[in-house]
């Protein structure tokens, strides 16, 4: 593990990564906070590399799936770390009417047999290369990204003008602020993919991990796991985690919504009394006492798992990821959306901003 000698104050180490098959270069980017954590992210796809932050003993883990190499990211991997986008999650049949005019997007995944856009189809945000600005503030190390997503590009219209922003904190916070701007009207919801396990990256399933969601509600699918419209109450359902719960109690339930999932793979409507910023999930992890707390802006959570993994995939030290070896937390609006009137639109119009923040607060107790 990364026991780097502690900066006094919060610091920015880059190194190369690698080279993409164009010959370019990417980097790896670590903020140090004065605490002794660090956050690792590639230009490449954004994609965070390594969360390395404190148990209740002060012994520091990597909590976040991944690889050391470029290589590995450059070959299929479940979205590990990276963002999303232009429209994160999935969109039915890849098609979607705006302003009259229908757009075909790639079909990139199949899930349940029905084809599908998924997070940004074959080259989303998650695998090109962005470009890279350090940033020091007095009690943070932050790293900007740029991306210009050209009109037409993975068949979305209008030119994107995206900045992700990332920053570290010496409280444990790591804050990723998005930001985009268009020419014509096009849907936009991005996130962040990151899969965690609170008790070290490689270490075993996250079956034990406790999770409380800020979510009375859920939308839940059809087969092809696209939001069927409906709104449902979580209450009686293994989709209530409004009071603490081991994931994996309820994981295999014999419940319709669970069995096209394979397990949870659903997004969840936050309750919020007002727009900003609002807490959206606690995981607590007993053996290590970690915690991480999400705040969010955005209306909805996509809780994921891993229940695809199935072990062919080797992590940064060097041990494999069965099933059920991560979670992700994507905040999100719902997926589908544009075909969706009825939820929060995902339509950003040129003169208008697409901005919005997440919090992810690491703790240990
Ligand atoms: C989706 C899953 C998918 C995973 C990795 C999640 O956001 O909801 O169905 O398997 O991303 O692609």
């Amino acid at each position: 593990m990364n026991t780097a000698n502690k900066p006094t104050q919060p610091a920015i180490t880059i190194t190369r990564f690698g080279t993409l098959p164009d010959g370019r270069a990417a980097h790896l980017h670590t903020l140090a906070n004065s605490r002794g954590a660090t956050v690792s992210i590639t230009n490449f796809g954004g994609i965070i590399t390594s969360i390395i932050v404190p148990d209740r003993e002060g012994r520091l883990d990597d909590i976040t799936l991944g690889f050391d190499k470029l290589e590995n990211y450059l070959a299929p991997h479940p979205y590990f770390g990276a963002i999303i986008g232009r429209y994160g999650n999935r969109i039915a049949a890849g098609k979607f009417t705006l302003d009259g005019k229908l757009h075909t997007l790639a079909t990139n995944s199949e899930s349940g047999g029905f084809p599908c856009a998924l997070h940004g189809g074959h080259t989303g945000f998650d695998k090109v290369l962005w470009t890279p600005t350090p940033l020091l503030a007095p009690a943070a190390a932050g790293l900007r990204l740029h991306y210009l997503s050209k009109d037409g590009d993975e068949a979305y219209p209008g030119n994107l003008d995206t900045t992700v922003t990332y920053w570290f904190n010496d409280n444990n916070e790591l804050r990723i602020e998005y930001l985009a701007t268009t020419d014509k009207p096009t849907p936009v919801n991005l996130t962040n993919h990151a899969y965690f396990n609170l008790a070290g990256e490689g270490s075993g399933t996250i079956l034990d991990h406790l999770l409380t969601l800020n979510a009375s509600r859920f939308t839940p699918t059809d087969k092809g796991m696209i939001p069927t419209g409906q709104i449902a109450p979580v209450a009686g359902t293994p989709f209530d985690f409004t009071t603490p719960r081991a994931i994996g109690e309820r994981v295999d339930a014999p419940h319709e919504q669970i069995i096209f999932g394979g397990g949870y793979d659903h997004n969840f409507v936050l309750d919020r009394a007002a727009p900003g910023l609002a807490k959206a999930a606690e995981v607590y992890e007993p053996k290590t006492g970690r915690v991480m707390e999400i705040f969010t802006e955005e209306p909805g959570l996509q809780f994921y798992c891993g229940n695809f993994f199935d072990g062919t995939l080797t992590g940064k030290s060097n041990r494999p990821y069965p099933r059920r070896t991560g979670f992700a937390l994507e905040t999100q609006h719902f997926p589908d959306s544009p075909n969706h009137p009825e939820f929060p639109s995902t339509i950003l119009r040129p003169g208008a901003r697409y901005q919005t923040a997440t919090v992810h607060r690491f703790s240990a107790r």
